[in-house]
């Protein structure tokens, strides 16, 4: 995907921006500098203290970054908790409404779970707590520059405690849905537990759309001491919906597979050819047999490549007769194609995301040699039907 730019490099972990997150910068960025900070009861920004809009923005731009590392510091904590139990972080992507830790395998062991979940908002509330005790302690000083300044400090801090509040919120995707699920799986199953964790995530979608629209959002409350309407809430809660049932996709498809080797999905017939095999007659045995994908071995039955329908169609139609199959396969690369036959099934989808292959060549039998392939369709397909049984 390239909606994401890396921005760089934490204890090893990339750091990587949304475009959507830009967005939210540049809001952040006008809203402080515009906002009051004598109309509510709550300072908002420095835009009515007088100041030039010059000295305005920079400090503006200056609580736009420190935001951003706050918010990276709430990611980096559930990071850091991962990394102790053992769990590889692929990256950290901020975007629209916060951030997410790319992890290699999230431990499915609640004990492992709830601590990694709780993380983040601990980190929010110290950040916020810290911020806090500074404003007050710089105010006790009653330095005259200070006032814009202390502004920008108290939103941090507010930001943050909300940040942790409502991340503790016990819904999918929040962490608290994640804390909700490992308590709820203490006593029942993954599967059960990460529908009922996403069910409460959806109600409370809905809650949030009604609050918005009714004149009822606590934010406004808290800021100016009435009710009022709160447009933003219904589109976040359209977010959360989405990354709710995201989740719930997610864990089913693994869980469907639970139990299940290589050996039990794999296709064991129409498997390979050989890499002398001239084009045209590959292009009929697909035909024949309805396949669109073979292993390539040579004659004395090494595996040297796949070759798919796909490569086929790159080669224009008229020049095909001068080739043979070695010549249009993709060649063979061992970290990202192999899986044996008593592997899980799941490691295998894993292993197919994290490479974006659709082909697995299983290799299986006292002598390791070509059993079986794996495609991604196949894979579907076979996922598809599970879901339908159960
Ligand atoms: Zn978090």
């Amino acid at each position: 995907m390239h909606t994401s730019i890396k921005v760089g490099k934490l204890i090893g972990i990339p750091i990587k921006l949304h475009f959507t997150f830009l967005f939210i910068l540049f809001m952040f960025i006008f809203a402080f500098a515009n906002g009051s900070a004598t109309e509510y009861r709550i300072p908002l920004g420095v835009g009515d203290l007088g100041l030039p809009a010059l000295y305005r923005y920079s400090l503006s731009t200056i609580a736009a970054v420190l935001f951003f590392f706050t918010l990276l510091l709430h990611e980096m904590a559930h990071s850091y908790v991962a990394m102790n139990f053992g769990t590889k972080i692929h990256s950290i992507t901020l975007f629209f409404f916060g951030g997410l830790a790319m992890m290699e395998e999230i431990p499915k062991s609640p004990g492992k779970e709830w601590r990694i979940a709780i993380a983040g908002p601990i980190m929010s509330f110290a950040i916020g707590a810290l911020f806090y005790l500074l404003y007050t302690g710089l105010n006790a000083l009653n330095l005259h520059f200070y006032h814009p300044i202390g502004i920008l400090i108290l939103v941090i801090a507010y930001f943050n405690i909300v940040l942790a509040i409502f991340n503790l919120i016990p819904a999918f995707p929040m962490d608290g849905g994640r804390i909700f699920r490992a308590i709820l799986a203490k006593r029942m199953s993954f599967i059960k537990a990460t529908r009922r964790a996403v069910l409460v995530g959806k109600i409370f979608a809905g809650v949030m759309i009604i609050v918005g629209i009714a004149k009822a959002d606590p934010f406004t409350y808290i800021l100016t001491g009435e009710w009022g309407y709160n447009l933003w809430l219904p589109i976040l809660a359209l977010f959360l919906y989405m990354a709710a049932a995201e989740e719930e996709k997610a864990t089913t498809t693994f869980a469907t597979l639970e139990g299940l080797k290589v050996k039990n999905v794999m296709r064991t017939e129409r498997i390979s050819v050989s890499d002398d095999m001239p084009l045209l007659m590959l292009v009929r045995k697909m035909r024949e047999e309805k396949t669109r994908e073979y292993a390539v071995v040579n004659e004395s039955g090494d595996l040297k490549g796949f070759i798919t329908l796909d490569d086929i169609k790159k080669i224009p139609a008229e020049q095909r007769h001068f080739f043979s199959v070695s010549d249009a396969m993709s060649p063979f690369d061992s970290v990202v194609t192999i899986i044996s036959e008593e592997e899980d099934a799941s490691e295998a989808l894993r292993m197919m995301m994290k490479w974006q292959s659709d082909i697995l060549v299983v290799k299986g039998g006292m002598r390791e040699e070509l059993v079986g392939i794996l495609t991604r369709n196949d894979l579907a397909i076979y996922i598809e039907m599970l879901k339908g049984s159960v």
